[in-house]
C-alpha cells in the first residue's frame, strides 16, 4: 500500500470520517508563510495553521532554540523539579500580561488550559467556602476546546454537544454578546447590563463558579468579534455576584486582533487567563493558564490547598524554551501593527464581495478577515481550487476566513484575498 492509501485506511484527521476519508494534501515542508508539498507545488498558509504560525512557520530564533534545548534536556517531570526555561518564560509571561495575572500553570495543549481554568475556578470556589458553586455560565458561539469541560462550553448548537447526548455536562448559556465590535455600544445596554447575565446571575449566581469567555473574537464558534464593552459589563457583574471571569485568549492572544491581547481592547483584567496557539509560535502544542495571586489565595485556603492538576509533560523544557523564544521574537516588533497593516489590506481587497448575492456577512479585525455566506460552501470544490491558486484557506460551514501569518507580505495577502473573493462569488 502507497502512503496515501495506507493514510486513509489508518489515520484519524480533526474531525474526519474513517470510511469516508476527506483530501489531504501532503506537505514536505514549511517554511515562513509557505506551505512545501510533495508534489512540487506551494501554498501560501492563510489560515497560520489554526492561528498558530503568527511569526511565518519555522522562524529561524525558534528552531534554533528548539535545537539548543534538545542538546541540554528535552524532557524532565515538573513534580518536585523545576528548571530554567520554565521560569524564564513566566518571567516573560508575567511582564507582558496586565498586572495581577501572575501565577501560571504550564500544560500541553488549549483544550487542557481551559480544564485547568476551569478546575481553579471550581477549587477555589469551594476551598472559598462555596462548595455549591461548581456550574459554570458562558455565551452561546464560543470554542474552548475538544475535551469534555471544555466542549461543555462550545455552543450547544454549533459544538458538538449533539454527538454526546446526556454525557456532555450542562452548562449555563446566554445569548452571544449582542453588538457588534465596531457598531455603537447604545446607551441602554450601558445602563441596564447585561439583562440576561443579570438575571442569570441573580437566579443561579450561588451556583456558577465561573463564567468563561472568548474576549472579543469568538473563534472557532463563528468567527464573530462583539463589542469590548460588553466584558467592562461581564466584569462588573462577575464582581458583583462573586464569579470568577475566565479569558480564553488561546486564540487571540498575543497580537492577532491588533492589540496585544484581545481584553486590551476592554482593558479590563479576568481572573484566570488561558494562552495556547501561537504561544510557541506554532512551533509545537503548549498552553498556559494564568491566573491572578487572589484566585491563588483562594485554592490555598482549602484542604488541601494544593491544585489538583499535573500533566506529565507539564512545563517540557522544549515547549518552554521555544514558547519564551517566542515571547522574545513577539516583543522583537510591533506585531500589532503588522495584524493591523494586513487588516488594512483585508478590508480594501475583500470589500469588493460584500455587496455580492451570496455573502451574508464580511467583517475584518486586526488580521482576521471573514465572509459569512448565506449558505455552506461546497469543501471538496474549494479544497482543489485552494490548491491550484497556491493558497490554503478551510473554510467551515458558511464562513470562508483566513488569518495570516504577521509575515505575510502585501503581494501574498493579495493573492489570499483574490482566492477568497473568487470562491466567495461561486466556484
Ligand atoms: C484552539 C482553541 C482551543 C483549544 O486548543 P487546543 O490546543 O486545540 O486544545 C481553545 N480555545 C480557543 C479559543 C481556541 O481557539
Amino acid at each position: 500500500m502507497d502512503d496515501a492509501g495506507f493514510e486513509r485506511r489508518h489515520i484519524w484527521h480533526p474531525y474526519s470520517a474513517m470510511d469516508a476519508p476527506q483530501p489531504v494534501h501532503h506537505v514536505e515542508r514549511a517554511k515562513g508563510v509557505w506551505l512545501h508539498l510533495a508534489d512540487g507545488s506551494r501554498m501560501i498558509d492563510a489560515m497560520s495553521s489554526w492561528w498558530c504560525a503568527a511569526y511565518g512557520h519555522a522562524p529561524d530564533a525558534l528552531v534554533q532554540a528548539l535545537k539548543s534545548q534538545a542538546d541540554l534536556m528535552p524532557h524532565v517531570m515538573f513534580g518536585g523539579l523545576t528548571h530554567a526555561p520554565a521560569i524564564s518564560l513566566a518571567r516573560k509571561l508575567v511582564a507582558v500580561l496586565p498586572d495581577g495575572l501572575d501565577r501560571v500553570f504550564y500544560s500541553d495543549s488549549g483544550s487542557v488550559a481551559v480544564e485547568v481554568a476551569v478546575k481553579m475556578a471550581v477549587q477555589a470556589q469551594i476551598a472559598a467556602g462555596h462548595p455549591a458553586r461548581t456550574a459554570l455560565a458562558t455565551v452561546r458561539g464560543g470554542y474552548h476546546g475538544d475535551t469534555w469541560k471544555a466542549m461543555s462550553l462550545c455552543d450547544p448548537d454549533t459544538g458538538m454537544h449533539s454527538h454526546f447526548g446526556l454525557a456532555v455536562s450542562a452548562q449555563h448559556f446566554v445569548a452571544r454578546p449582542p453588538i457588534a465590535f465596531d457598531a455603537d455600544w447604545p446607551e441602554a445596554l450601558a445602563q441596564n447590563g447585561l439583562a440576561e447575565v443579570e438575571a442569570l446571575f441573580s437566579r443561579h449566581g450561588d451556583r456558577i463558579a465561573a463564567f468563561v469567555i472568548e474576549p472579543v473574537v469568538q473563534g472557532a464558534g463563528g468567527m464573530r468579534f462583539y463589542h469590548p464593552a460588553y466584558l467592562q459589563g461581564l466584569r462588573a457583574l462577575c464582581d458583583h455576584y462573586g464569579i470568577l471571569l475566565i479569558f480564553d485568549e488561546i486564540a487571540t492572544g498575543f497580537g492577532r486582533t491588533g492589540k496585544a491581547f484581545a481584553m486590551d481592547h476592554a482593558q479590563i483584567r479576568p481572573d484566570i487567563l488561558c494562552l495556547g496557539k501561537a504561544l510557541t509560535g506554532g512551533m509545537m502544542s503548549f498552553a498556559a493558564t494564568i491566573a491572578t495571586g487572589n484566585v491563588a489565595a483562594m485554592i490555598g485556603q482549602g484542604s488541601p490547598s494544593a491544585l489538583m492538576h499535573g500533566p506529565t509533560f507539564m512545563a517540557n523544557p522544549l515547549a518552554c524554551a521555544v514558547a519564551g523564544a517566542a515571547v522574545d521574537l513577539w516583543q522583537s516588533r510591533d506585531w500589532s501593527a503588522d495584524a493591523r497593516r494586513i487588516g488594512t489590506q483585508l478590508r480594501a481587497e475583500l470589500g469588493p464581495v460584500a455587496e455580492h448575492p451570496d455573502v451574508s456577512d464580511l467583517r475584518v479585525l486586526g488580521a482576521i478577515g471573514v465572509i459569512e455566506m448565506r449558505a455552506p460552501l461546497p469543501m471538496a470544490k474549494v479544497h482543489a481550487f485552494c490548491a491550484r491558486q497556491g493558497v490554503w484557506l478551510r473554510p467551515f460551514g458558511r464562513l470562508l476566513y483566513t488569518m495570516p501569518p504577521f509575515v505575510t507580505a502585501p503581494e501574498e495577502i493579495s493573492r489570499i484575498t483574490a482566492t477568497m473573493r473568487a470562491i466567495a462569488r461561486g466556484l
